[in-house]
């Protein structure tokens, strides 16, 4: 069994500590012991670490680091993710988050409902939490960035990479296809709302250079739509 790890809040050559709630949840939930050792990812690095103090008070576990544990570097991978329903939203960024994608970026798109793409601006600290449980359950060394939401327009900044729009109205051309012709660098899946993606953002898509794929025939709801995806992708690409 793989020991428990922690993604560190800060770090020097040879400590590192884990504050706030986090720290809480180790104290409290875990109730962690000095001498007590864990794996702690320090930036791209994952290194031993044993529990030196624990503050309960300043809420504050801090740990001397040993030798570097082995880790995966995983794929450079980013989805543009229309915004969903509060839970559905949420489960497509743990799920993704443990099959290794390295950066969500949230858009309203033509029909993003009005109260979630008003609310998705306070939502971000709670994807954020999110992404930070679900990548050290799932013994990443890093969580995946998550972007503030923006408008679909402004995705335009991700050229450069191999980008992909998921479409279920695409009859001719599979994911799996076309990440046959993939060699190196980034690459971008986009995944629409419930109600799937507008007419003309399909048409904007294709202006601004996207190859539109498909998941087979089936329609799935766009949760499901951004895991299958991923998993996919990730199953693909991994060496
Ligand atoms: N409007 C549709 C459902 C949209 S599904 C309907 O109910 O008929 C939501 C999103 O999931 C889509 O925008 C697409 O990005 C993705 N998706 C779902 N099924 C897909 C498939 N078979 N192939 C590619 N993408 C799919």
């Amino acid at each position: 069994m793989t020991r428990r790890r922690w993604i560190a809040d800060d770090f020097s050559s040879d400590r590192a500590a884990i504050t706030g709630s986090h720290a809480d949840h180790l104290i409290r939930v875990l109730r962690a012991r000095v001498g007590q050792e864990f794996e702690i990812a320090t930036g791209t690095v994952v290194r031993q670490g044993r529990v030196v103090t624990i503050d309960i008070d300043e809420k504050r576990v801090e740990f001397e680091l040993g030798e570097e544990v082995p880790a995966s570097q995983g794929i450079n991978l980013t989805l543009v993710l229309a915004i969903l329903k509060f839970d559905r939203m949420e489960w497509a960024i743990e799920k993704c988050t443990e099959l290794g994608v390295s950066r969500i970026i949230p858009v309203v798109a033509r029909r993003t409902e009005k109260h979630l793409a008003a609310a998705s601006v306070k939502r971000v600290e709670r994807w954020r939490r999110i992404a930070m449980q679900a990548a050290e359950q799932s013994r990443r060394a890093s969580p995946p960035e998550i972007g503030e939401s923006i408008q679909l327009s402004e995705v335009s900044f991700l050229i450069g990479a191999l980008r992909i729009v998921l479409a279920e109205t695409e009859q001719k051309t599979l994911l799996r296809d076309v990440l046959c012709a993939y060699s190196e660098g980034e690459i971008v899946l986009a995944i629409g709302p419930e109600g799937g993606w507008a007419e003309e953002e399909l048409g904007f898509f294709q202006k601004a250079g996207w190859t539109s794929a498909s998941l087979g025939p089936r329609i799935l709801r766009a949760e499901t739509a951004a895991i299958a995806a991923s998993a996919i992708t990730i199953s693909e690409l991994a060496e």
